[in-house]
């Protein structure tokens, strides 16, 4: 069975990875299983991010590797806290101060419009020329006030108008099929049955 290794610890993350890949009989492993340390993702970009990401955790381990990076971003902010949502009010990362942040720099301002963003890079190969690349967006506004108990980060805050609730309020299942992560796995299921990766999910002896 083939195995892909994906280059974060988060469980959540691996769940969703690994229910994609069982249909192709591929096995996903978190990088701490090889004890691949965490890099540093200095880019201001999140593909580059997720590049670098990915890219290492197939170097430190030989195998295929799949990387995410998302993140809110706000029109009026120039699209910030984008690749630095995770840790906008500074270390250690907290959603709380994260949100009060947010929040104090928006009280002022009408327009809040805001996206949550993902991308997902496979690599197949550490200097993998042409890794499989899918991505996508959410769009909403947010509220200074919080509604809501559901989702992480950023949701409570996050306002879709056209369901008259936050992210913090829809179910995870109702969440993943129209977020920003659930569409950029749609996207990546799509290409690998479509494609099935250059025979990427069959053995190749
Ligand atoms: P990462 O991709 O796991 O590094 O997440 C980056 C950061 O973006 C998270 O720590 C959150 O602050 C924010 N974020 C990304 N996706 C979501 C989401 O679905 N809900 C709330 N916050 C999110």
């Amino acid at each position: 069975m083939k195995k892909v290794v994906i280059a974060s610890n988060n469980s959540g993350k691996l769940k969703e990875f690994t229910h994609l890949f069982e249909p192709l009989e591929i096995q996903v492993f978190p990088q701490s299983v090889f004890n691949v340390a965490e890099v540093e993702e200095p880019f201001q970009t999140f593909v580059e991010n997720a590049l670098v990401k990915a890219r290492h955790a197939s170097k430190q381990t030989g195998l295929p590797a799949l990387a995410d990076d998302s993140g809110i971003c706000v029109d009026v902010l120039n699209g910030r806290p984008g690749v630095y949502s995770a840790r906008y009010a500074g270390e250690p990362k907290s959603d709380q101060r994260n949100n009060q942040l947010l929040i104090e720099n928006l009280r002022t301002k009408q327009d809040r419009r805001a996206h949550y963003y993902c991308i997902i890079v496979l690599v197949r190969y550490a200097d993998d020329p042409q890794p499989i690349i899918t991505d996508g967006s959410w769009h909403g506004r947010i509220i200074l006030e919080p509604k809501g108990t559901g989702g992480f980060g950023y949701d409570p805050y996050f306002y879709l108008p056209d369901l008259g609730k936050t992210a913090a309020e829809l179910s995870i299942e109702d969440k993943n099929l129209i977020s920003h992560r659930g569409k950029a796995l749609m996207r990546l299921t799509r290409y690998i049955s479509e494609e099935a990766l250059g025979g990427f999910g069959k053995d190749s002896e």
